[in-house]
């Protein structure tokens, strides 16, 4: 049998989160009221002018900066014209030929990303194994996007609150090749793009969309075929299984002999893509050059005062650059460093308590050496501790209270990890003074005493509880002498009793071992 291979590209549609809409003042805000942010330019009544938003200009650049795109000397916009009832103007203003970015990459590890999530092996869309680290983009471009079509029983309702806000459209080059290389871009693309602070792009809420197209050739091949474009895949999980689906549905008349003939765009149902309408070509689209906004090139950035040095300087740290220095600063293994820089605001978190950490540690008095080594030898308890707080237990804190704020500040957190780090406070104890903390946002001081938990400072008053215990019970006493070691339990029970619960069980026991040798 013919060995096959499948071929996809992706078209991203991001909306950017300017204040107002890509050619006039009306707030570019979602609202439940139809019909509000609306005016006679972005609902194209005659002899308006669009006037373009330098916000606009400013975000699309910096995307296309820290995709490592090339900025075009020249662009302009273009009308691309189509009659449907959610395009108020008849066309859309975009851009054809000369894009304001070409070219571009979106680079991630091969190790970081869960891959099992859904049977693609059995069906055989792709090898699980595979090794991806790179999607190439063909180009970034700007265009506006359409108003929101209803469809009620008879009628159809329109609102125009979307018309004319701003887009831009991230196109891959055909090369990813199965689809979870496709999911994997696209989660990357969506963190990178929050890391910019250009929009919060979420999938649900339509701020990031996803066409993709998808052929299939015999392997070796260079040619593409015609392809299958699957329209407004609005979740990970959707791109993932449209794809696996349509790739098996291909592969299946390509083992048939009858492989596609012709362009086809298909939606997706949720289980299977089905066929909508024959896709219009370009020439259908009649693209010319919009004759109302000017050329952008750099001469307009100068007079806009857009400084494309500053805004490269002025990028964040972007996401793999910070997975690679939380695991070589810090420690942390590559899924943990994919966890705790998830978003730009939790690792900012987690570096703060480690910065605090550092500080007490080199404050010490009984380490010796360069700051560097000290914090070299000893990061690692901390790191591991910081694990097991953070990630098991504050984040777990959080999920259940459905929060995703910080409730304990960097600092109280860090006071937390030096007490447990000093082993002044058992494990089960940590955790419910953690849970106070939280639910109180009170430092660890105030909650130890309001609550009064006791630390290993308050030992000396545990090794008196056990005193009293053992003198109180000579018979059970006597029987683990005879050895009957289990009956020790019971006298772990009765100290336990005494500190209402407040003591650690294995280190009471310990204890108790120790005084009846
Ligand atoms: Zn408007
Ligand atoms: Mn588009």
């Amino acid at each position: 049998m013919l060995k096959l291979e499948s071929i996809i590209g992706l078209e991203v549609h991001l909306e950017l989160n300017t204040k107002s809409k890509f050619f006039c003042n009306c707030p570019n805000q979602e609202t439940d009221n139809p019909n509000l942010n609306i005016c006679p330019i972005c609902m194209g009544h005659p002899g308006v002018l669009p006037v373009l938003n330098k916000e606009v200009i400013i975000k699309a650049l910096k995307l296309g900066l820290a995709l490592d795109g090339e900025v075009a000397e020249n662009c302009c916009f273009d009308r691309k014209n189509y009659f449907y009832p959610d395009l108020p103007k008849g066309y859309q203003i975009s851009q054809y030929q000369l894009p304001l970015i070409k070219g571009g990459v979106v680079e991630f590890e091969d190790n970081s990303i869960e891959r099992n999530v859904y049977p693609v092996k059995s069906c055989g869309a792709g090898s699980p194994t595979a090794k991806f680290n790179r999607v190439n983009l063909e180009r970034i471009h700007l265009e506006e996007d359409t108003a929101k079509l209803f469809h009620q029983n008879e009628s159809s309702l329109v609102d125009f609150n979307r018309a004319g806000v701003p887009l831009v459209e991230i196109v891959t080059n055909p090369e990813i090749k199965n689809a979870i290389h496709a999911k994997v871009f696209l989660e990357e693309l969506q963190k990178i793009i929050r890391y910019l602070e250009i929009s919060d792009a979420d999938m649900e809420k339509g701020q990031l969309r996803c066409d993709a197209n998808i052929s299939i050739r015999p392997k070796g091949d260079k040619k593409l075929y015609p392809k299958t474009e699957i329209k407004n895949l609005n979740s990970f999980k959707a791109v993932e299984r449209a794809l696996s689906y349509e790739i098996i549905r291909q592969k299946e008349l390509w083992d048939k002999g009858s492989p596609p003939k012709h362009q086809t765009t298909q939606g997706w149902d949720g289980r299977k893509t089905v066929e909508q309408r024959g896709k219009e070509e370009e020439k259908d689209y009649r693209y010319f050059p919009e004759p109302d906004l000017p050329p952008l090139d750099k001469n307009v950035f100068k007079e806009q005062g857009i400084d494309l040095e500053f805004l490269k300087k002025d990028l964040p740290e972007l996401p793999i650059k910070k997975r690679e220095r939380f695991i070589e600063e810090y420690g942390f293994g590559a899924s943990e460093a994919g966890l705790l820089t998830e978003t730009k605001k939790r690792a900012a978190y987690v570096e703060k308590v480690i910065s605090e950490l550092k500080a007490w540690l080199i404050s010490l008095e009984t380490v010796e050496g360069s700051e560097q080594e000290i914090w070299q030898n000893n990061r690692g308890k901390f790191i591991k501790l910081l694990l097991k707080w953070l990630i098991n237990r504050l984040f777990v804190l959080e999920k259940n209270n459905q929060e995703s704020g910080f409730k304990i500040t960097p600092e109280n957190f860090a006071e937390f990890i030096i007490l447990m780090y000093e082993k002044k406070l058992a494990d089960n104890l940590g955790q419910q003074v953690l849970e106070k903390m939280y639910v109180t946002e009170k430092d660890v001081d105030r909650v130890l005493k309001e609550y009064n938990f006791k630390t290993a400072e308050d030992k000396a008053d545990l090794e008196e509880i056990i005193i009293k215990v053992i003198e109180d019970n000579p018979e059970i006493v006597e029987k683990i002498k005879n050895g009957k070691a289990n009956v020790i339990k019971y006298l772990v029970g009765q100290v336990m009793k005494k500190t209402q619960g407040q003591a650690e069980p294995n280190t009471v026991q310990e204890l108790l071992e120790k005084e009846l040798k």
